[in-house]
C-alpha cells in the first residue's frame, strides 16, 4: 500500500554527552521515510529544502525506494536548520538554535502522483502546514497518523487543535500529551485527547516505551534496554515511520495490528539512537529488524506456570 509523508527535511546540529556533529542531515520527514522504506515500495515525501541540500543526501533518499516528486528544492534558499543539546540522561533535550529559512512560507506540493495514497503520515511541521495537506488530496486516506511537538503546542495551539479534529492517530511523548491536556495521568491525558478528535493515541515515554490507547484498550510496547544510547534525535520520527510502515505494509489498521506496528517502530527507533543522526536508519537489513523485532517479543513473553 502507498504511503505518504509530510514534514521537515532538514540540517541538524547535535550534542550529546558522547560528542558533537556539525551540519548533518536530520528532519522529521527524513526518519519516517528513511524508517517506512523497510516496509513499503510506495513511500512518498513532500517537502521542502534550499539549493545547499546535498545532491548525494537526494540519491540516498531515491536509493531508500523514496519518492522525492513532491521535494521542492528552492533555488538561492536555505534549508531548515536545527540545534539541540541532549541533557545528561538522554530523554531530555533543549532546542539551541532554529532556523526557519526554507520552512518559514512552505507551501506543501502534493503531485498527482500521490494523490490517493493509502496512508498519510503528518510528521513534523506546523499544524497549517499538516492541514493543508489533507486540503489538497482529493480522496480522504484509509489513515491519518499525526505527530506534533511541544513548539506547536504552544505557539499554534488553536490551529493544532483544529487539525486533531481531522486525524485518526496522534502520536505524541509523554511531556507533550501532558502540556496538551494539563492532566498528569498519562491515562487521563489519552482519553481528553480522544475526546480531541484521534481514536487512537500514542504516548511515546522515550527509554520506558510506549503506550498505546484505543478502542477502550491500552497496549504498552518496551524500549530495547540499550548500553549506549549515543544519539536520541530522530527516534520519535523513526518510531512514527516504523509504525505507519508496518501499518501499511500489512494494510490493517486495527488496534491488534498497531499493537504489532508500535513493536516494529520501536524496533527500528532502537537502531535509530544507536549512531549520530540517519547513519545507522540508513543502513539495515531485513534480517536485522526482524532479530531486533524478536528481542522485543522475549523481553516481556513469559508464562503463567
Ligand atoms: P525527534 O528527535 O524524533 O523529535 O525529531 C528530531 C528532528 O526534528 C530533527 O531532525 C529536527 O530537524 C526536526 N525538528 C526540530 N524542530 C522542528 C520543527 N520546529 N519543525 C520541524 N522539524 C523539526
Amino acid at each position: 500500500m502507498s504511503l505518504l509523508t509530510v514534514g521537515s527535511v532538514a540540517f541538524d546540529a547535535l550534542e550529546t554527552p558522547f560528542g558533537k556533529t556539525d551540519k548533518i542531515i536530520g528532519g522529521a520527514a527524513t526518519y519516517i521515510t528513511l524508517s517506512a522504506s523497510y516496509f513499503v515500495n510506495a513511500n512518498n515525501l513532500v517537502a521542502v529544502v534550499g539549493d545547499d541540500f546535498p545532491q548525494a543526501m537526494i540519491d540516498d533518499l531515491h536509493q531508500h525506494g523514496i519518492n522525492t516528486e513532491g521535494l521542492e528544492i528552492r533555488k538561492g534558499e536555505k534549508t531548515f536548520f536545527w540545534s539541540g543539546k541532549y541533557h545528561n540522561d538522554m530523554n531530555s533535550r533543549d532546542t539551541v538554535e532554529v532556523q526557519l529559512n526554507v520552512m518559514g512560507d512552505f507551501n506543501p506540493i502534493i503531485p498527482d502522483s500521490y494523490q490517493d495514497c493509502d496512508y498519510l503520515m503528518l510528521g513534523n511541521t506546523s499544524p497549517a502546514v499538516q492541514g493543508l495537506v489533507i486540503d489538497r488530496l482529493h480522496n480522504r486516506p484509509k489513515l491519518i497518523v499525526l505527530d506534533t511537538m511541544n513548539l506547536w503546542i504552544e505557539i499554534a495551539n488553536a490551529d493544532l487543535l483544529n487539525l486533531l479534529k481531522r486525524v485518526d492517530v496522534l502520536v505524541l511523548n509523554d511531556e507533550e500529551a501532558r502540556m496538551l491536556t494539563h492532566e498528569y495521568s498519562l491515562v487521563k491525558a489519552a482519553a481528553k485527547i480522544q475526546r480531541m478528535g484521534p481514536k487512537t493515541v500514542i504516548i511515546k515515554k522515550g527509554e520506558h516505551g510506549a503506550l498505546l490507547f484505543g478502542e477502550g484498550k491500552i497496549f504498552f510496547a518496551p524500549a530495547l534496554p540499550l548500553e549506549e544510547v549515543f544519539d536520541p534525535t530522530g527516534a520519535g520520527d523513526t518510531f512514527a515511520g516504523g509504525f505507519i510502515g508496518y501499518i501499511a505494509k500489512t494494510d490493517d489498521a486495527s488496534f491488534d495490528n498497531m499493537k504489532r506496528a508500535i513493536i516494529y517502530g520501536s524496533a527500528m527507533a532502537s537502531f535509530c539512537v544507536e549512531k549520530f543522526g540517519t547513519e545507522r536508519v540508513m543502513n539495515l537489513t531485513q534480517e536485522e529488524i526482524q532479530a531486533r523485532v524478536s528481542q522485543f517479543v522475549a523481553l516481556s513473553a513469559f508464562g503463567l506456570e
